[in-house]
């Protein structure tokens, strides 16, 4: 039987093995392929302005709709620090240039905060994922884990802001969790798993749940 294809709308090979591996079980139950924009060979420059993730999630998802007949997933993700009044927010990936290491970005990040007290230091990782179908129409789900800053960086694994995000129940940064419970408790795992209960009612019922 022919597998149903989506398409994932990035071309970050990490962040879409991180995507594979939590969609597993998912993706065998519906038969679905799960490409990436190189695996589908879709190249296509982006303009993300919206004013929120969900806004830009759905630009992506619905920009790349239009040049396939498949179903389209996009995310939009970033971390938010209260003592910076929410930012980098949907601007993360930016923050202090595209090319700067993070290296350079956690430790500036830590130095803003070297006044805040602790309780100041609060933060949330937040993703959203939006789903386009081809006929235009696009749902969102939004995922969220919430900590603080660290007062130094902390650990190697994961990417991006992981070695300065504390997560108070684990007792230590995303940087220092596996990769297994980092997907089973972060962001983009939350929203991944909500997403997938929403389409578990689309493939499972055959219906169209967004018009019921
Ligand atoms: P985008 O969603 O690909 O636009 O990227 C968002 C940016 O937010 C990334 O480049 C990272 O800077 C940050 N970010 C998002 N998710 C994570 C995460 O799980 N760990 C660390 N940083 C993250």
């Amino acid at each position: 039987m022919e597998k149903t294809k989506i398409i994932f709308a990035t071309g970050n090979e990490g962040k879409m093995n991180e995507i594979r591996e939590i969609m597993d079980d998912f993706l065998s139950k519906y038969n679905i392929e799960l490409l990436s924009l190189k695996d589908a060979d879709i190249h296509a420059d982006i303009v993300e302005d919206g004013s929120t993730f969900e806004e830009n999630a759905i630009i992506k998802a619905t920009e790349i709709a239009k040049l396939t007949d498949c179903m389209v997933l996009a995310d939009d993700s970033g971390l938010e620090i209260d003592y910076m009044n929410g930012g980098p927010g949907i601007y993360s990936a930016r923050f202090l240039g595209e090319d700067t290491s993070y290296d350079i970005k956690n430790n500036y990040i830590i130095d803003r905060l070297s006044d805040a007290k602790d309780e100041e230091r609060g933060a949330r990782f937040v993703c959203v994922i939006a789903c386009a179908f081809p006929d235009g129409s696009v749902i969102t789900e939004r995922g969220t884990v919430c900590g603080s800053i660290s007062k130094k960086l902390m650990g190697e694994n994961g990417f991006g802001f992981d070695p300065i995000f504390y997560v108070p129940e684990y007792g230590c940064t995303t940087a220092e969790l596996t990769p297994e419970k980092k997907n089973e408790i972060s962001h983009r795992g939350r929203a991944l798993k909500g997403m997938m209960k929403k389409l578990d009612s689309y493939f499972v019922n055959k219906n169209d749940f967004r018009k019921e």
